[in-house]
């Protein structure tokens, strides 16, 4: 069966993480799409589901040094002061607090510390970082059909070649946009998540995906397949997280994590991208204009809570674009970081221009 053919939902009910106080079933309102509603009536300000750790997350390369890995906190501009470091001496990850750090590590635990340690110090043969803006074009269900084969392929060779030459360097620079390493780094945070609790992978294949990153732009497809033989060469053979090196848990992720994770904002005038996080526990509440929840983030905890009285059977909506956190597709993740290297050439060459102009536009309401 083809990679495409596996990455669909599997049938039947979708469990809610809060099945007191909401169900999830299909909704008339959103096509064939899935909703919450309340289970009984629900009074002003009760909890109604607490997110409390992605499955899978990523400070953006950017901002790694000032913006907390385990609760996100930033730091406006000053380097975090506590680190993990690699055994090559490589900062793999920053924290605001000696407790941050360890709550991390405990999470992550040691096969997944193992295989960050050797996706981050396999890096270090690379140094080359930055945006690509070379012109991107769309491509067909074949086209991604036949890259992922190809890609298949090309990773058997690579472990046949580590197999039996131990010895063997990889190929450098084979990860070399600030793009890939984003998602390459959420995507191993994601199979690192599916080995400590495996129920996870069948949370991220319950959401609903779409194949519209690869049909719209090629060179996310041949960013996804650069991740994919990168950890392969990278990654300890021996490490369990290499079961999930695969193109279907590859495809997976990246198609669910475009438009079900959430990006963390900060500086909400600048419009910056500090990380984003997918909670799928939280992914099936639909948007709304005028949501009865609200939605606030402590911390790497989401709390979502009735905003005003809730009728029984009454659909919970959040809204996606309330406060400073928002999510945000695949695509305008890249473009936005695009966005910031056109501006930040621009500040390099023409100190004097910078301001109003390539501000991204907001996502509107229908
Ligand atoms: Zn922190
Ligand atoms: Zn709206």
């Amino acid at each position: 069966m083809s990679v495409l053919e596996q990455i669909g939902r599997p049938l039947g009910t979708h469990p809610s993480a809060n099945p007191d106080v909401f169900f999830i079933e299909g909704s008339s309102e959103q096509g064939a799409g899935l909703a919450c509603f309340a289970s009984k009536p629900l009074e002003n300000g009760q909890v109604v589901l607490r997110a409390q750790d992605p499955v899978a997350s990523t400070v953006v390369a950017k901002f790694r040094k000032e913006v907390c890995a385990w609760c996100f906190h930033y730091t406006f501009g000053d380097i975090l002061k506590f680190k993990l470091e690699t055994p090559r001496r490589r900062g793999a990850a920053w924290f605001c607090s000696t407790s941050c750090r360890d709550n991390w590590r405990k999470l992550i635990g040691d096969v997944g510390w193992t295989a960050i340690a050797a996706f981050e110090d396999g890096l270090a043969r690379s140094s080359k970082s930055g945006v690509s803006n070379t012109e991107d074009e769309t491509c067909s269900l074949q086209d991604i059909e036949t890259a992922w084969d190809n890609a298949l392929k090309s990773g058997e060779k690579i472990l046949a070649t580590r197999r039996t030459k131990p010895r063997w360097v990889p190929p450098t620079a084979t990860l070399t946009h600030d793009v890939d390493l984003d998602e390459a780094r959420f995507s191993l945070s994601a199979f690192i998540s599916f080995h400590n609790h495996p129920h996870t992978y069948d949370q991220v294949k319950r959401l609903v995906p779409t194949l519209k990153l690869y049909t719209d732009s090629r060179a996310t497809l041949q960013g996804h397949i650069d991740i994919y033989l990168y950890m392969l060469s990278v990654l300890p053979l021996d490490s369990p997280i290499m079961r999930y090196v695969t193109p279907l848990h590859m495809v997976t992720v990246f198609t669910r994590d475009s438009g079900n994770s959430w990006g963390i904002w900060g500086l909400e005038l600048a419009e910056e991208l500090f990380a984003y996080c997918m909670y799928p526990t939280a992914s099936y509440f639909n948007h709304s204009c005028a949501p009865n929840l609200s939605k606030e983030r402590i911390g790497r905890e989401y709390v979502f809570k009735a905003a005003r009285e809730i009728p029984e059977k009454a659909e919970l909506n959040v809204s996606y674009l309330g406060g400073a956190e928002k999510t945000l597709g695949f695509r305008e993740r890249q473009e936005r970081l695009l966005i910031k290297a056109i501006e930040e050439e621009m500040a390099r060459t023409q100190k004097n221009k910078v301001g109003d102009g390539f501000r991204p536009a907001r996502r509107g309401c229908e």
